[in-house]
């Protein structure tokens, strides 16, 4: 991941905005909320669920339907475990941890706190007018208003001075350029490397025997399936395998929502191509084939409607890539907490495969049928997020929007991705031959997409609701109705009202949502 960087978006948004509409309008709630939640795990609710069932679709039919030279897989999250050996993951997938020697105790990833001007504060007990310097107490602050705060906040309770009055004096001379805690102002420990693996036990004996891993990523799957796809579907190389499914990453610090979380989805394609060097004239080597995939993630992205300015590519540089990697390109979207990586490409050459032949003793080398030669296939990964994405489509899609003189807030998801595709509504619901007719129409609409049938507040509360989970038309059913057997269609955009035959209504629906 980049270096993190601090920018706020042009529209301000925040992430509390988005947590609170997300759980106002049943998208995501924390998770095991009635039991105090677990850290770093989110619930998607009816909404949600939708969403991501769409973001899932949207990214199979882009990258599987659409194209030619994409299979689909859906392997276990359990694994041997030898495969997380060949993989480097049992040695090697770490996060540097340190602890703050604070009262906090809290942990941190190293690498993803900020080195700051800070300086050292002490305590000094002036309770009985003779100023005593208190022992054991020091903390490290930008300010002395922050000095304060993880006063009041952590040190207070932990030293025992409820009661006493303390002053807090600034150490002359401590300024310096650091790390801290930025909890309780405390030191940090040296990092050491923790290995994010979360394991668990196959069989009825908990015994180290029968330890297994929750995969941390969906691309080992891949990887020991290569010559399963590529002989069963007759493959030649280049030819990719794609796959979506739960990873579970034992994060330090989980946070920023489902940002980062414990258990999470992937997208991700192996595409399995020629090694540049022995590639002929006219054939796309290895890093031609990572310029492709770039530039086609990223146009998935703006597909949906991620705004251009939002996006970007940043190219790691050569100390950020893992050691396996030749090259990698971090798709990052600008989310309300800055600049943060929304998806990596990574062309991972013939590292993977050939450790996997040399852990398991098979070969997973390719027969090129036109050079009549074998060799093992170079690999280039576009590996996404589906929470990541979700949060990105989501934030990008907020809106408020002046109407009249209220305000309106609405998500303009694209129509693939909404959750409810149309409402509808009665405009009166003591008027039983409406509800008839409502319910009538959604139950024949339901057949063809998602639709949902409301009748349980005022038409005005009704649009709101739908407005702020991003249903691209709602429905009403009014008096007129009985008479012309004509509906009312709002366009969530534009607001614009259409009034259409009931007997079209279904095929007028089914152009509009095609349309891009
Ligand atoms: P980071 O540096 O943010 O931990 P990473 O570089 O380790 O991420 P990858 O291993 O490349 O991430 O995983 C590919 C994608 O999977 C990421 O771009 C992200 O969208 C998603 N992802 C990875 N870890 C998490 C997580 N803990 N929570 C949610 N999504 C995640």
């Amino acid at each position: 991941m980049s270096a993190a960087e601090k920018v706020q978006r042009a529209d301000n948004l925040t992430l509390d905005t988005i947590v609170s509409l997300c759980k106002r309008r049943g998208i995501i709630f924390p998770g095991s909320d009635i039991y105090g939640g677990l850290g770093g795990t989110f619930d998607y609710g009816p909404i949600g669920a939708e969403l991501k069932r769409n973001i899932r679709d949207a990214w199979w039919r882009a990258n599987v339907y659409e194209r030619d030279d994409i299979e689909g897989l859906d392997a276990t999250i359990l694994m041997n475990p030898r495969t997380w050996e060949a993989s480097g993951h049992v040695d090697t997938f770490t996060d540097p941890l340190c602890d703050s020697l604070g009262p906090s105790k809290k942990r941190y990833r190293a690498d993803q706190l900020f080195e700051e001007e800070i300086t050292a504060y002490e305590f000094v007990d002036v309770t009985d007018g003779e100023p005593t310097p208190i022992v054991g107490a020091k903390l490290w602050a930008p300010t002395k208003k922050k000095a304060k705060e993880f006063y009041k906040q952590y040190w207070e309770k932990h030293l025992n001075l409820e009661g006493r009055r303390v002053k807090i004096e600034e150490i002359a001379g401590s300024a310096k350029t650091a790390k801290y805690s930025p909890d309780d102002g405390g030191e940090l420990t040296e990092p050491r490397a923790f290995n994010l693996m979360l394991t668990t036990h196959v069989g009825p004996v908990v015994e180290s025997a029968a330890q297994v891993y929750l995969r941390p990523e969906t691309a080992q799957g891949i990887f020991v399936n290569f010559s399963n796809v590529q002989s069963s579907m007759r493959r030649k190389v280049p030819f990719g395998i794609a796959q979506i499914g739960k990873s579970f990453r034992n994060e330090i610090t989980p946070r920023n929502f489902i940002f980062r979380t414990r258990e999470f989805e992937q997208m991700e394609i192996e595409f399995f191509c020629k090694p540049g060097h022995l590639c002929k004239e006219g054939e796309w080597t290895d890093e031609q084939w990572h310029e492709h995939w770039v530039e086609s993630r990223m146009n998935w992205y703006y597909r949906y409607g991620i705004a251009k300015e939002n996006l970007r590519l940043r190219n790691q540089a050569a100390d950020e890539l893992a050691h396996y990697s030749k090259a990698c390109g971090d798709i990052e979207y600008l989310f309300p907490i800055g600049w943060q990586e929304l998806e990596g490409i990574a062309n991972r050459t013939d590292y993977d495969l050939k450790r996997h032949m040399e852990f398991s003793g098979k070969d997973l080398s390719y027969f090129d049928p036109e050079m009549n030669e074998r060799y093992v296939p170079y690999v280039i990964e576009p590996s996404a997020g589906a929470d990541r994405s979700l949060l990105a489509f989501v934030c990008d899609a907020y809106t408020v929007e002046k109407v009249r003189d209220d305000k309106r807030v609405v998500l303009k998801l694209h129509k693939d991705l909404a959750p409810v595709k149309c409402a509808v509504f009665p405009l009166l619901k003591n008027r039983p031959e409406l509800v008839e007719m409502a319910r009538n129409l959604a139950r024949d609409l339901k057949k063809e997409f998602y639709t949902v049938y409301d009748d349980t507040a005022a038409i005005g509360k009704l649009y709101r609701r739908q407005d702020e989970i991003g249903t691209p038309y709602c429905i009403t059913v009014d008096v007129d109705s009985l008479e012309d057997q004509a509906v009312t269609i709002r366009d969530r955009d534009s607001m614009e009202q259409v009034r259409i035959g009931l007997d079209k209504v279904k095929d007028y629906l089914l152009a509009e949502l095609k349309k891009e």
